[in-house]
């Protein structure tokens, strides 16, 4: 049978893979050869549930939008990521992670964080747990996140600006990465996303699938039935929706709708839609669609959401795009503006930016009445709120 799903290898079709420096092939190998085994594991599985429960506030609620249902003219169901402890879903991860680390023996847990989301998650599990954190952020980014910054420092973790290249989320995640290859015996990298050398994209994707796992049970107790029409999620580096459908992945009935930072345009330089404008290429130790010049430079994405600001995508997403199993679909800066103030005044909700893109791909699809959609809201608006602000409707 077709599986979308990551082969032995680490590799989905043409996509993944591990590409990293000498130094680090021990290293990653390990990860490798642990990581099944500990997730699988009986006394993992029974730490992370209960933390997920009584710590993160799991299960997420999955609400039916009435009012967002009339106007889109079909059945929209949120998976409310917003409500979990930190504001969104990087906290999943951060808790598989540092508990994966602990059980390799590891003390010292490093990070890399753009908009500063997963940094503290990271550096709340961190403080959590009585472990030693350092995050890695752009310089930029340290000015424009302040709240996250003072946020991680307050939870005990070291904050590393980072001043090379332009100083964003790419360069705090070379940074990491070199840190990593100076102290590979003592040191775990937390990595934020579905993204990074197998088997990061693997290992995210299964830590945030309790997302799609719950999405699961509650369907068929609020639907009568286990699957959605459509799922549909945004996509940075592609952690919350690698969530939202990878119990449906192989299931054609259900249709995958990914939304894409679309920035000012698809056709302008200012974008940061992997998908649609990224060529093959190795971006942090994956081969995966990359933004890229003819000499093979990355070039730099924008969009008006920190969490969707990256030049690569997981080698999942590009293989389901490739694949044509899922729909991408690029919502630019306006757009997303637009669906956080109509889900805020409709439902009484204010999403971050990034899920306001997943929002702003509702308008481009034709739905029919009898259509469930489940839409994974990834997290809450409360840092976007200077943003919004400065567009009020
Ligand atoms: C980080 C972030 C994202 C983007 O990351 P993915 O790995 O693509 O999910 C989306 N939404 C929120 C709220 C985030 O903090």
């Amino acid at each position: 049978m077709k599986t979308y799903h990551v082969n032995k290898e680490g590799y989905y079709g043409e996509f993944g893979g591990a590409y990293v420096p000498e130094i680090l092939h021990r290293c990653v190998e390990e990860l490798q050869n642990v990581y099944l085994d500990v997730l699988e594991s009986e006394s993992f599985r029974s730490e992370y549930d209960n933390l997920l429960r009584n710590y993160v506030g799991r299960p997420s609620p999955l609400y039916l939008a009435q009012r967002l249902s009339e106007k889109y003219g079909c059945k929209i169901y949120l998976k409310r990521e917003d409500l979990n402890h930190t504001g969104a879903h990087k906290i999943n991860n951060a808790i598989g992670q540092v508990l994966l680390a602990r059980r390799m023996g590891k003390s010292r847990i490093i990070a890399e964080t753009g908009a500063g989301q997963h940094g503290v998650a990271t550096a709340t599990v961190c403080a959590l747990m009585g472990m030693e954190c350092i995050v890695y952020m752009g310089q930029t980014d340290v000015e424009r996140q302040h709240i996250n910054v003072e946020k991680m420092r307050m939870l005990g973790a070291t904050v590393q600006p980072v001043t090379s290249g332009n100083m964003t989320l790419k360069d705090a995640t070379n940074e990491a990465i070199r840190d990593w290859c100076c102290h590979p015996s003592d040191t775990y990298y937390v990595i934020g996303s579905t993204v990074g050398p197998h088997p990061y994209p693997d290992m995210v994707a299964r830590l945030q699938s309790v997302i799609s796992e719950e999405i699961r049970k509650q369907l068929l107790q609020q639907e009568g039935r286990e699957y959605p029409d459509y799922l549909m999620a945004c996509v940075g580096g592609g952690s919350n929706a690698a969530g939202t459908i990878y119990h449906y992945l192989d299931d054609e009935r259900v249709k995958i709708v990914l939304a894409e930072a679309g920035g000012l345009g698809i056709d302008t330089p200012m974008s940061a839609a992997t998908i649609h404008l990224g060529r093959k290429g190795i971006i942090h130790g994956a081969r995966t669609l990359v933004m890229q010049d003819e000499d093979g430079q990355i070039q730099e994405p924008y969009s008006i959401s920190a969490g969707l600001d990256y030049p690569g995508i997981g080698p999942l997403h590009a293989n389901l795009a490739h694949e044509r199993r899922a729909t991408v679909l690029a919502v630019n800066d306006d757009e997303a503006l637009a669906a956080a103030y109509e889900l805020t005044r409709l439902e009484g909700i204010i999403p971050a930016l990034e899920s306001a893109h997943a929002l702003g791909a509702l308008a481009k699809i034709d739905f029919k009445p009898s259509d469930v959609v489940v839409l994974t809201v990834s997290g809450r608006g409360d840092k976007d709120i200077e943003t919004y602000l400065k567009h009020l409707a």
